[in-house]
């Protein structure tokens, strides 16, 4: 590929994984949390609120692009249940904080990833993009990988306001890597924000098809919107080995 300057990544799917149970261990940790701040919830009903609230939120975004984050949601189910908490309140900024440690040690790199970038650095601009509302966990999960150091500029939904596809985080991008947005290519792996994102931000898109092609379990809320159609025209890579052969193609 000619005329590429830089490189922009997805982060989940794209270079980690996280284990299937997460997000079953996280709500674990965030109801004993609050508990322990002395709220009295009934466990199946809270769990179940959050996850409409957090749906209904994401939905939202989906419309706006504007992001949203866990404590919002939070404070919607308390608030649903005639209790008048805020999305700022202490006890609710606690338990976010040990909803994500659940991430921390079911992270995994990609094979090949942190060996790839390396290599690419001596050539690009790279830049991290990712839609993640709780930036802190993010960064979090960006040291304990390594793949802190490799990024140029790192851009989280969570700090940005917005989220993919949403041009303003790819435009975002192209100025923290000062290359426009048509000599860069981004690589992710979910249609909708990652493809379709970049495509209509001007840049060069790259479908990263690794969790796709190893039938790698699919967490809700995490992982790919529905795949409407598949992209024809759109490179595709099951494997850092592919990235590089398309890149010198
Ligand atoms: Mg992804």
């Amino acid at each position: 590929m000619e005329n590429i300057k830089a490189i922009g990544f997805d982060l989940f799917n794209t270079l980690i994984v996280i284990e299937p149970d997460t997000l079953v261990r996280a709500m674990e940790r965030m109801i004993k949390s609050l508990i322990n701040s002395g709220f009295s919830i009934d466990e199946e009903s809270y769990k179940h609120d959050y996850r409409d609230a957090a749906s209904l939120y994401v939905a939202k975004s989906r419309n706006d692009g504007i992001e949203t984050h866990n404590s919002i949601w939070v404070s919607h189910v308390f608030n649903s249940y005639g209790m008048e908490i805020e999305p700022t309140d202490e006890r609710i900024s606690i338990a976010v904080d040990e909803y994500f440690m659940a991430f921390y040690d079911r992270v995994s790199l990609i094979p090949d990833t942190l060996e790839t970038l390396s290599l690419l650095k001596k050539d690009y601009s790279l830049g991290l993009l990712s839609n993640f509302t709780h930036a802190p966990a993010a960064r979090e999960i960006l040291q304990r990988t390594k793949l802190e150091s490799l990024f140029d500029t790192i851009i989280i939904s969570g700090e940005a306001g917005y989220r993919k596809p949403h041009p303003h985080v790819f435009n975002k991008l192209a100025r923290g890597l000062n290359v426009k947005n048509e000599y860069i290519l981004f690589t992710g792996d979910d249609p909708e924000p990652d493809i379709h994102g970049a495509s209509r931000a001007g840049m060069n898109p790259v479908w990263f098809t690794y969790t796709l092609e190893n039938s790698m379990p699919v967490i809700k809320g995490t992982i790919h919107s529905e795949i409407h159609t598949p992209f024809v025209d759109v490179p595709k890579a099951a494997s850092w080995r592919e990235f590089l052969h398309l890149l010198e193609g």
